[in-house]
């Protein structure tokens, strides 16, 4: 089916999404005029020219807020702010001089070179601060702008890069951190993964998109990418006819409006993946909504148009071909995680490690790359449980890298309550933070496993708790057996404290739903060990054989 003609009412109403291929293009809101106003890419002159000699009150605010978006730099919030006032506080009022750095790490992949590179800047220009994210990258903070030149210099000496890791444009591309090891593969994404970052992360084109854009392929059958809940997604399926290759999906996210992706019914061989996104990419960037910055992420688009329609109009507009039909990608009911010890296909063994909720340090990273390096392996990857793995073990050095990794914070055989808990950044450094939540994380884990050992045998999956700061949910709220949304509460004092609205039994894969937001379920910060312990106990002794929390 092609596009409904456009009558003129129609077109008035969608010119109002302030789509560009109605011919919409005068800016509606704030975000939209400064991206017109001046390529976003263009701000790295302005960094090493200007800003890095001047320092940080020479920094334009229009830069400042928005642009510095396009090569990851965030301002990080002002050390004491605390979460109850920050409505009443002007943005400005909660910038710091600092900055969070975002490393993209496309694919999780990284050489112990590079995981060594990271962790020393962080040792030298970023108080040794690492966290690893949901989404594979590697954010440090209190970088100086002084000292940003710099470390782009270091990182891109060994081929990094902060470039497009936040902002309007197409984020770090998720990919299966055991692509090309994995024993069960069904096919390894990581050539169009290297293609799309080749060809389009910092091209002109795509730089200017409605809003953020993620993407995430995997060719395993545990859909290690979480591909649900990003804006486009290619999974490993085999086709009857055609071979290994990947069904697509578009249109998920999370945040305030959340939406699952829907498949487009279309197979893609490995070969086309990188045509393919550009395609469906610019359909975005043309189509997408640019009036109301809530309403400008893709999912809005395909709900609106549906499969069918956006199927089409990619067909038509973009590819001049139509996509070859395919079977659904069948999902998984196994952890995602890669933690613990497993074959490779060539025989060798990858080890998946826990740190709590991401939470490393620059001296953490360069002691992963050491003892990887130690027993002969050269490549480790980041996972979207915030965890690490390093590939290539042979069996002989197991005992000994488990052992060196651990002793260094990092659990291999972790328990299932350090195995499922996720946090985002928080209070400690996001501006739009309204609660704590690593340090919450680590003291929920420490507080679980001893309050849960008699009963942890019990577990055949970690139940999952989701630590969020804030409504916008990065450590995806909505889709974890316990999710957390940061929320100021009422104690029994009846004091605002800071705590968490309640999502119970949201899950992917074949779990795939969101949780329910139980009316009225609020949890104090400080009573929120207890709550998680009460919900456990009761599930573990109510469970039937093999029901999952989610269920
Ligand atoms: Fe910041 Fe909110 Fe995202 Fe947490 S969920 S990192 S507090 S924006």
């Amino acid at each position: 089916m092609v596009p409904p003609p456009v009558t003129p009412k129609r077109a008035q109403q969608r010119r109002g999404e302030g789509q560009w291929a109605l011919g919409y293009r005068e800016p509606l809101n704030a975000n939209e005029r400064s991206k017109k106003d001046d390529n976003p890419l263009n701000v790295r002159a302005r960094i090493e020219n200007i800003y890095a000699h001047r320092g940080f009150d020479s920094i334009d605010p229009g830069d400042l807020r928005g642009r510095f978006r396009w090569y990851g730099l965030y301002t990080q919030r002002r050390p004491g702010i605390d979460g109850g006032r920050t409505a009443v506080l002007e943005p400005e009022e909660l910038d710091d001089s600092y900055f969070m750095l975002r490393v993209r790490v496309d694919g999780g992949r990284l050489t112990t070179e590079q995981l060594r590179v990271i962790g020393e800047i962080s040792q030298t220009y970023a108080r040794n601060t690492a966290d690893l994210t949901d989404r594979q990258n590697i954010q440090l903070h209190w970088v100086r702008i002084e000292d940003v030149p710099t470390i782009w210099e270091k990182l891109e000496a060994v081929g990094l890069s902060t470039t497009e890791a936040c902002g309007d444009c197409p984020r770090v591309v998720l990919g299966s951190p055991v692509a090309g090891i994995d024993v069960d593969e069904i096919v390894d994404g990581t050539p169009a993964i290297e293609e799309i970052a080749r060809r389009y992360i910092g091209a002109p084109e795509f730089a200017n998109l409605p809003r953020k854009y993620k993407t995430a392929i995997s060719g395993s059958p545990n859909w290690d990418v979480e591909p649900e809940i990003n804006d486009i997604s290619f999974v490993g399926v085999v086709h009857p006819e055609h071979g290994p290759g990947f069904d697509l999906f578009v249109g998920g996210g999370l945040s305030t409006n959340p939406k699952l992706a829907v498949r487009l019914g279309a197979w893609v061989p490995l070969a086309e993946v990188p045509e393919v996104w550009a395609g469906v990419t610019a359909v975005f960037r043309d189509y997408g909504y640019r009036r109301l910055r809530h309403r400008a992420r893709l999912k809005f688009l395909v709900a609106d148009w549906g499969a069918e329609r956006f199927r089409e109009v990619l067909e038509t507009e973009y590819l001049h071909r139509k996509l070859v039909d395919g079977p659904a990608a069948t999902p998984p009911d196994g952890p995602r995680d890669h933690v613990g010890v497993h074959r490779q296909a060539d025989g060798n063994y990858f080890v998946g490690a826990k740190p709590i909720a991401g939470r490393v340090s620059g001296s953490i990273l360069v002691d992963v790359a050491k003892a990887a390096e130690r027993v002969g392996s050269r490549r480790v990857r980041t996972t979207v449980q915030q965890n690490l793995i390093v590939l290539d073990v042979p069996e002989s050095e197991l005992a000994g890298l488990r052992e060196e990794l651990a002793g260094i914070g990092l659990q291999t055989d972790p328990s299932p309550w350090r195995r499922g808990v996720m946090a985002c950044t928080g209070i400690e450094f996001c501006k739009l933070a309204i609660v704590e939540t690593k340090a919450r994380a680590i003291s929920l884990v420490n507080e679980l496993e001893r309050r849960l050992a008699d009963v942890q045998d019990q577990v055949d999956q970690p139940i999952s708790v989701n630590l969020n700061g804030c409504p916008n949910a990065c450590a995806r709220t909505q889709v974890a057996d316990i999710g957390l949304k940061g929320q100021i509460v009422t104690n029994d004092a009846g004091e605002q404290v800071e705590g968490f609205q309640v999502h119970l039994g949201g899950g992917l894969a074949v779990d795939a739903g969101f949780g329910r937001k139980l009316r009225g379920l609020k949890v104090t910060a400080a009573e929120l060990p207890d709550y998680v312990e009460r919900l456990a106990r009761r599930f573990l002794a109510q469970r039937t054989e093999g029901e999952r929390f989610a269920q």
